[in-house]
């Protein structure tokens, strides 16, 4: 299993021979990789330069893998940074902290090498789909984020601001279930205060904009949990 090259990974373990282990796996896959010890270690490391995806413990001396988690994807700077969390922990209620702090995805350990990179890749196609392009298409919708324009065929859908920022984040994370605090993180920042209901009325504002042109079956809601922007109806 071959890494997206020369793309480069941030490791942050306390556990010497686990990050070295880790480390070994990566580079044989091509990746570049970066080490830190602890959340102190880590910050200074993106200070310096930000890596391409930060592989995050949960358990760390200084700080929990998951509060820097919290704490990266509330700053402006950092915000759009892949971070995958390593837990040993395999209880669903800490997965589901661990997403709603703001990793894009966990791993349970023991993993394998070969497991660890194929996760490594899907997050990086994501987020480089989420970062890249100008344009994202789903199933005849279209977000042009060079006009900031959304249309449907020929024809353009009206949006506010806000909704227009809710369907691009929707559209460049598809297929994955947000709750509304992980929505409010990702769509407003976590530095103002908003309503977890807020939400709610921008989701329904969405969805009677898309009803016109047939497209609102695509923000599903998944009870429970939040939202997913999905073309497949599960
Ligand atoms: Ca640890």
């Amino acid at each position: 299993m071959h890494g997206m090259s020369g793309k480069q990974i941030l490791i942050v373990e306390d556990e010497r021979p686990i990050r070295e282990m880790i480390a070994y796996g990566l580079r044989r896959a091509g990746f570049e990789v970066r080490e830190a010890e602890d959340c102190r270690a880590a910050r200074e490391q993106l200070a310096d330069k930000q890596p391409d995806l930060l592989l995050l413990d949960w358990m760390l001396p200084d700080m929990s893998g998951l509060e820097l988690a919290k704490l990266l994807k509330r700053d402006k700077g950092t915000r759009e940074l892949p971070i995958i969390l390593l837990t040993a922990r395999a209880e669903e209620t800490d997965k589901v902290a661990g997403l709603e702090g703001g990793a894009d995805d966990y791993m349970t350990k023991p993993f394998s090498p070969r497991e660890l990179v194929a996760r490594i890749n899907a997050v990086l196609r994501r987020s480089e789909a989420g970062g890249g392009e100008d344009r994202i298409e789903f199933q005849g919708l279209a977000l042009d984020r060079a006009s900031h324009r959304v249309t449907a065929g020929e024809r353009t859908v009206p949006l506010g601001p806000t909704e227009y920022r809710m369907l691009e984040f929707f559209m460049s994370h598809p297929e994955r279930v947000y709750s509304r605090d992980q929505l409010l993180n990702r769509i407003w920042g976590g530095n103002v205060y908003v309503d977890e209901r807020t939400i709610d009325v921008h989701i329904r504002r969405l969805r009677k904009a898309l009803e016109d042109y047939g497209c609102d079956h695509l923000i599903q809601t998944v009870r429970g949990a939040g939202y997913r922007f999905s073309a497949l109806t599960h």
